[in-house]
């Protein structure tokens, strides 16, 4: 099996913004939020189930998920929930599996948001990363982000794992407090740490 670090992040913590400079030292990056987007694109494969499983009105006129019609179906709907993850989650898997088994970068990175908060995920990666920044950093990067008010940014925060929660789960652990110069040395100690592990010399 390929040594794949997994990365997780609370909303706002700047995953996004770190697989960015891991790939551009060469490291594949999947992303499992991109994977589960493209399944429910028009023509996507988790579609045909959804559809037929939902119904047509799950599907807008381009033949992609109603995206806000389903988050407000599973929101009341705790079995609506588990049937939509049963014909996503195998599929988010298999996907990642193939992408992982075609990276050709030095070592494979899964983003994955969840992955504390969905326990199954951890089985599926070497090691795990997490991007950590103080609660306040990440409400006022969500807010002036997405142009939310604090509520509803806290609201997000408060069903995600807590901050404990994820560095418990961690092995390493990226601080994006500060500003983006901060980062690069954090991102070069555990990419020369991961190039070592991934060429089978851990230390
Ligand atoms: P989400 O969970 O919502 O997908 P994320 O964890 O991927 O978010 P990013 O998108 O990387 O987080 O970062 C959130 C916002 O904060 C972005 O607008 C990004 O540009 C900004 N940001 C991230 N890190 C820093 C930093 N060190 N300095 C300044 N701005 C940052």
């Amino acid at each position: 099996p390929r040594f794949t670090v997994g990365l997780t992040g609370g909303i706002g913590s700047g995953k996004s913004t770190v697989a960015e400079l891991f790939a551009a030292r060469g490291v594949t990056i999947v992303d499992t939020d991109q994977i589960a987007h493209s399944l429910t694109a028009p023509g996507g494969a988790a579609m045909a189930d959804i559809v037929s499983q939902f119904g047509p009105e799950y599907a807008d006129a381009t033949g992609a998920l109603d995206r806000a019609r389903m988050r407000q179906l599973v929101f009341a709907d705790a079995a609506a929930k588990t049937r939509l993850e049963a014909i996503l989650h195998p599929r988010i898997r298999a996907a990642t599996e193939a992408a992982t088994a075609a990276a050709t970068g030095c070592y494979v990175m899964l983003a994955i948001p969840l992955l504390v908060e969905s326990g199954s995920w951890r089985a599926r990666v070497t090691r795990v990363l997490a991007v950590d920044c103080a609660e306040t950093v990440q409400l006022a990067r969500v807010m002036a982000r997405n142009h939310l008010p604090e509520a509803q940014v806290r609201a997000i925060m408060a069903a995600q794992a807590t901050r404990q929660q994820r560095l418990d789960a961690a092995d390493d652990v990226i601080t994006n407090d500060a500003g983006l110069d901060a980062l690069t040395p954090q991102i070069e100690r555990l990419h020369q740490l991961y190039l070592t592990f991934s060429t089978g010399m851990a230390p």
